[in-house]
């Protein structure tokens, strides 16, 4: 494999047409620390709050975008806009409660609701205590239709009761000290689903699980909390009673958009070559702090950024790249990789004339792996698909930016998948060779400590630079690169 690859490396290096390395350097040359720092100045300030999707921080990001795109002159390639907008949708389980003698039990204040159902009304069903829910408490009873009160909160006893035909459950928690102190999390992670494209949740099957304390159950079932935990093992001493409850599903909307620039080429231009990042990123936290994400990835963002920078004034004074170049911002990153899901399912071009996806999330911070050795980067997936990539991204490499290639995230028993979890993926599960570009993760990733005194401007401006000239060579090669490799064990998966 190695022997194979010097082979490459060397007709790469000497069958490379003299299309102006000069020239590249020159462009590349554009992408300085300075200029970085403006830009990600305004990217990860606290006026974006965090640029989570669908809010107020993340439009403003939008439009620094446009505006930044606009002032290079760069073509507005949906319907005259740089914006693909599309909307997203969320169930939110806010008007959620349980009647318990005059009191409403309510969810995220009180209870927790977990499962998916919509009731025009409240519902009434008998309620029957079962304990432990172990075989003997379940015994000759019959909890068809029934809302049963387990002290068990295992999935294995929810299953095992819904398919003994329970329509809802209530776990009753004993530590209600812990209960109390959970609350407020689960809450935080139930109260809202996750985003999706369709208006109506895909598994619309009913399936009702309340959280609850020993003591909520205790009331609802007339009796107290001693006596409930007592029977844990003879259930049927407690008397059965009713329950009166209702869910009602809200579905909220959230507009988005994915943010993109084109640069037309030359004589190849119907090829398209994606440069890309995520602009969004997790807003704030629930103690009211920014998630600034100066590095993730206000600094990849930057780096696309400034790479458009570089082609358009290579563009200005006649040097035009020969294919197309698609500068893609998207959204929705931290959501699930939404974003570039959507425009690879509503590709603005067609996807068959898009050649690579060069995708930078995290460029601007050193690992603490690499310390010692900070001019580095990780390259992922770039023999995925297309042993040439990888040649021609090395090639890039020693020739101008002299970086250390990390490929430790290639290596098909590393456990991270990183390949599979940015942006580059939507790209990659088409069969489109790619590129990522990151830093490896670090204490600040994902808290409000990402931010911009920590980003180290020289490292970051030499991986931009390296993407670019890794670009410059990819836009104006004669050939695409071919997808000639099936050393991708898992890219079925
Ligand atoms: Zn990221």
């Amino acid at each position: 494999m190695r022997k194979f690859y010097a082979i490459l490396l060397l007709a790469a290096v000497t069958l490379t047409p003299a299309f102006g390395q000069d020239m590249a350097v020159k462009y590349a040359n554009t992408i300085t620390e300075a200029d970085m720092k403006e830009k990600l100045t305004v990217l990860a300030s606290d006026d974006f709050g965090g640029r989570e999707t669908g809010t107020e921080g993340q439009k403003k990001a939008s439009a620094f975008l446009e505006n930044f795109y606009k002032s290079l002159g760069l073509i507005a390639p949906v319907d005259g806009t740089y914006r693909q907008k599309f909307e997203m949708y969320q169930s939110d389980w806010t008007d959620v409660y349980v009647r318990v003698g005059r009191k409403r039990l309510k969810n995220g204040e009180d209870i927790v609701f977990l499962g998916n159902a919509d009731m025009a009304k409240e519902l009434k069903l008998d309620l029957l205590y079962v304990g432990d829910a172990s075989d003997e408490a379940i015994a000759g009873r019959d909890l068809t239709g029934k809302a049963v009160v387990t002290t068990s909160r295992s999935r294995d006893i929810s299953t095992k009761l819904k398919e003994a035909g329970a329509r809802a459950i209530f776990a009753a928690s004993e530590n209600e000290e812990q209960f109390a102190q959970t609350l407020p999390r689960m809450a935080r992670g139930t109260l809202k689903s996750r985003l999706r494209f369709d208006k109506t949740p895909k598994e619309d099957n009913e399936s009702i699980t309340f959280y609850i304390t020993a003591s909520q159950a205790a009331d609802m079932l007339r009796t107290s909390k001693e006596k409930l935990i007592e029977a844990k093992a003879t259930a049927s001493t407690i008397k059965a009673g009713s329950t009166r409850f209702s869910i009602k599903r809200k579905i909220s909307t959230l507009s988005t958009e994915n943010m993109m620039a084109f640069l037309e080429g030359t004589d190849k231009k119907d090829e398209i070559l994606v440069i890309s990042s995520h602009y969004d990123h997790i807003g704030t936290n629930s103690n009211g702090e920014i998630n600034n994400g100066a590095d993730d990835d206000g600094s990849g963002t930057t780096g696309v950024m400034e790479i458009a920078e570089a082609f358009v004034q290579a563009a200005k004074e006649g040097n035009r790249p020969r294919r197309s170049i698609l500068f893609l911002n998207v959204t929705g990153e931290e959501k699930g990789l939404l974003g570039s899901a959507y425009y690879s399912n509503n590709p603005v071009f067609p996807l068959e004339n898009t050649v690579n996806d060069l995708n930078i999330d995290m460029i601007g911070r050193v690992d603490p792996t690499h310390e010692n050795e900070r001019d580095y980067v990780y390259v992922v997936g770039s023999a995925k698909l297309s042993s040439h990539l990888k040649v021609i991204s090395e090639y890039a490499n020693i020739t101008y930016t002299g970086l250390k290639f990390d490929y430790k995230y290639d290596d098909p028993k590393d456990r991270s998948r990183i390949y599979y979890r940015s942006d580059h993926y939507n790209f990659a599960k088409h069969g489109i060779p790619i590129i990522f570009y990151f830093n490896g993760t670090h204490a600040d990733y994902h808290r409000p400590s990402d931010t911009i005194d920590k980003i180290e401007w020289d490292v970051m401006a030499k991986r931009a630079k390296l993407v670019f000239h890794t670009a410059w060579i990819l836009a104006n090669r004669e050939e695409r690169t071919p997808v000639d490799t099936t050393d991708d064990m898992s890219y079925n998966r």
